[in-house]
């Protein structure tokens, strides 16, 4: 695997930081628990989808693309760092927000990350939910076109093979600085949604034969749903960088007990795990991914899915802007 064969552009904070959580590992009663802080890949507050970034964008740089165009939830974080993105490298973007919720608030449609979308530059307009988000980048595209623009269409959450490279770089760079600790670890959780961030983790991680385990707690579909399109997209990852068939379907594990009532909808447990860790770690999650992956953790901690002395690395995914979306839950 050798990721400088693909065109890059330097977006990230890198490597992030990875460290201990004593205080919430001392709470829980152990095991271990690491973060692995990629909320700080410094793009406009960060987050993960700043790795991703730097591939897509090289990719869309080396086509000749003067505009991107991209879609999300209302509260994206994946839009809000894709219109960052786009103004340093001076694009033109484009937004789709599908109202996914229907939360109504001023809060949630105006603040958090619509508000930054907006300070970004971005060109931002809404869909209703269920709308097919990927017909309607398609017609965007072709009204710019009509325009004389070169746009580029970044699939919602940059979740395809070119994004996932930005989460193979990160397997290397966190296997590297596990090594460098002297630190054995013994499992990876995470919040995964489009896929894109697991897929590249796994297939970086296999084409090493690190052999971690990876878990994605879902935030919005079912188990056997989620593990299959993680998996069809991590094996063709695998098979971009070099390691066909490294990937097999036991590597890839989700666990969806934790959505609640569906994607972007509060849980007793979210509002749990953000209250805790921001308590007792001064470390802030948000409520769309990482406060359900973290609640998943939380839960399977108590239920002795880990032995105590394990290691056990939490990928913080960013996403803390969206707190500010969702005042209501936590006063
Ligand atoms: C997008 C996102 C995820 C999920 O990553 P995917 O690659 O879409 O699975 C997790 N956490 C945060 C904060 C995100 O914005």
């Amino acid at each position: 695997m050798h990721l400088a064969r693909f065109p890059r552009i330097k977006l990230a904070h890198l490597p992030t930081p990875l460290e201990p959580m004593e205080r919430l590992s001392k709470q829980l009663g152990g095991p271990h628990l690491w973060i692995k802080r990629d909320d700080c890949t410094g793009l406009s507050t960060g987050g993960n989808k700043t790795r991703k970034l730097e591939f897509l964008m090289g990719d869309a740089m080396r086509q000749g693309a003067d505009t991107v165009i991209t879609q999300g939830a209302t509260q994206s974080n994946h839009a809000r760092q894709t219109a960052a993105a786009a103004a340093k490298l001076g694009f033109e973007c484009h937004i789709l927000l599908e109202d996914r919720t229907g939360f109504a608030t001023r809060e949630y449609t105006q603040n958090g990350n619509v508000l930054l979308d907006h300070l970004h530059g971005a060109h931002v307009s809404k869909r209703p939910a269920g709308a097919d988000m990927n017909a309607e980048m398609e017609a965007v595209a072709r009204d710019l076109r009509a325009k004389g623009k070169k746009p580029y269409i970044i699939p919602g959450g940059g979740s395809n093979t070119t994004g996932a490279l930005g989460y193979a770089n990160c397997a290397l760079e966190l296997v590297a600085q596990a090594n460098e600790l002297n630190l054995r670890i013994d499992h990876i959780v995470q919040a995964t949604g489009s896929t894109g961030t697991q897929a590249g983790l796994v297939a970086g991680l296999c084409a090493i034969h690190a052999n971690i385990p990876v878990l994605g707690i879902s935030v919005r579909a079912p188990k056997e749903k989620q593990e299959e399109a993680v998996f069809a997209l991590a094996e063709k990852t695998a098979e971009l960088v070099g390691a066909p068939g490294a990937v097999k379907r036991e590597h890839i594990a989700a666990n969806s007990d934790y959505v609640g009532q569906g994607y972007g909808i509060p849980t007793e447990g979210m509002i749990e795990a953000v209250t805790m860790l921001a308590q007792h770690e001064g470390i802030l999650l948000d409520p769309v991914y990482t406060g359900k992956g973290m609640a998943g953790l939380i839960d399977l901690v108590r239920k002795g899915t880990f032995e105590k002395e394990s290691n056990v690395v939490f990928l913080h995914t960013g996403g803390s802007v969206g707190l500010f979306g969702y005042p209501d839950s936590f006063t």
